[in-house]
């Protein structure tokens, strides 16, 4: 099969309770079976129990219902996360077709906890750590073939394209790139990685440039959108020596995993002055982001994908020739039930959005003396 026809695929994840939460965290309940979320459906209710008028009552009269691809429970594995979204994604993109993960929620709903975690005790870590040690192991069992793998990281932040391995990026260099059509950003540095550890290495240091702000409701709160990319090249190994280079085909596929900001709304966070500046253009970039997937769920002929940095380097990944995973990232408190709601609608829309992903070939010259490597594979 050359292709993975479909739709956006879209899960929910519910984050378990935490020290900084105010107030009772029954807003949601989610059943992994049946693969559906329910959140409350009654704000005047809501709201006199956050005001201490009235008793908590165990569940909602009429909860509203979301179904998904697939739903994680409070009490869910990073593992599971990784299995049933990333993996799926990184075996397609091994053999040549585009991927993109996202993460899409409210500031503290569990988005990079569940993407980027990295921890001493494996278990914690979160859906790239694991992603970048299975693409390394899953090729390191593939004797037929020669891969190239890459990687590259870029921030939108106030509506600047930023290249977090750019290690002059704090002098300014390596700031407000440009985006081509397609999502190309023109100038970014792209590693080469021969090791998990090489790429864990870049992408931490990456993660050191994005920039963090304090808002009142996530001391870490992530301001900008940071997505990580990794380009995977694949051709058939060469078992026979040559004096010759050779054009051979390769298989490329581009894949993003991609931390967006906080889709909260301004006034909630305390938001002011640069940091109001801040959620402005976050918005923008988001409000952009949401209008492409309605346009898409919509089938509208015109999509805009111009509007925002964020969307212009998503073009081609959501929808189109890519597949597409979103995992919404919820937070069970009662006190945000009704950012809780938007965000489900959002999700529910991104599941009208198709999708029609192709095996990515080319031609490439490969050198007689990279030809002769093949015959020694732990030379590579
Ligand atoms: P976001 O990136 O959406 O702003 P974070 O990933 O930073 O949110 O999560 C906010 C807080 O909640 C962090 O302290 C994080 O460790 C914790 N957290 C999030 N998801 C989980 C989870 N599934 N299990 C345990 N703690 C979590
Ligand atoms: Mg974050």
């Amino acid at each position: 099969m050359d292709s993975a026809t479909g739709r956006v695929q879209v899960w929910a994840r519910v984050r378990p309770p935490i020290e900084q939460d105010h107030g009772p965290s029954t807003a949601v309940e989610c059943c992994e079976s049946t693969k559906m979320v329910r959140v409350r459906n009654d704000a005047e209710a809501v709201e006199r129990i956050l005001n201490g008028q009235a008793e908590l009552s165990s569940a909602s009269p009429e909860p509203k219902e979301f179904a998904f691809d697939g739903v994680f429970g409070e009490q869910s594995a990073q593992r599971d996360v990784f299995m049933q979204i990333g993996l799926p994604v990184l075996r397609e993109a091994l053999r040549g077709i585009n991927g993109t993960v996202l993460a899409y929620g409210q500031t503290g709903s569990g988005k990079t906890h569940s993407l980027l975690h990295q921890s001493a005790k494996g278990e914690e870590a979160g859906l790239l750590p694991r992603l970048v040690a299975s693409l390394f192991l899953m090729i390191s069992q593939d004797v037929a073939n020669v891969y190239d793998i890459e990687a590259a990281a870029v921030q939108v932040y106030n509506e600047q394209v930023d290249d977090l391995l750019n290690s002059e990026h704090q002098s300014g260099i390596g700031h407000n790139l440009n985006v081509r059509d397609g999502g190309v950003v023109n100038g970014l540095t792209w590693i080469r990685c021969t090791k998990p550890d090489e790429m864990l290495e870049a992408f931490t240091r990456a993660r050191a440039n994005v920039v963090y702000a304090e808002t009142k409701m996530n001391k870490a709160s992530s301001r900008s959108h940071a997505i990580f990319q990794l380009r995977i090249s694949k051709r058939e190994r060469v078992f026979e020596a040559s004096k010759t280079g050779q054009k051979v085909e390769c298989t490329i596929a581009r894949l993003n995993v991609v931390d967006l900001a906080g889709s909260e709304r301004v006034k909630k966070s305390g938001s002011e002055g640069m940091r109001f500046q801040e959620a402005t253009n976050i918005n923008r970039s988001l409000l952009a982001f949401g209008n492409v997937v309605s346009a898409l769920a919509a089938r509208k002929s015109h999509v805009p994908l111009r509007d925002s940095k964020l969307t212009r380097i998503l073009d081609g990944s959501i929808g189109g020739n890519c597949r597409t995973a979103l995992l919404v990232c919820v937070n069970g408190s009662l006190e945000h039930v009704g950012e809780t709601q938007n965000t489900l609608e959002f999700a529910s829309r991104a599941m009208r959005v198709e999708v029609d992903a192709k095996v990515n070939t080319a031609l490439v010259e490969v050198s007689a003396k990279t030809l002769l490597a093949d015959l020694n594979p732990e030379a590579h």
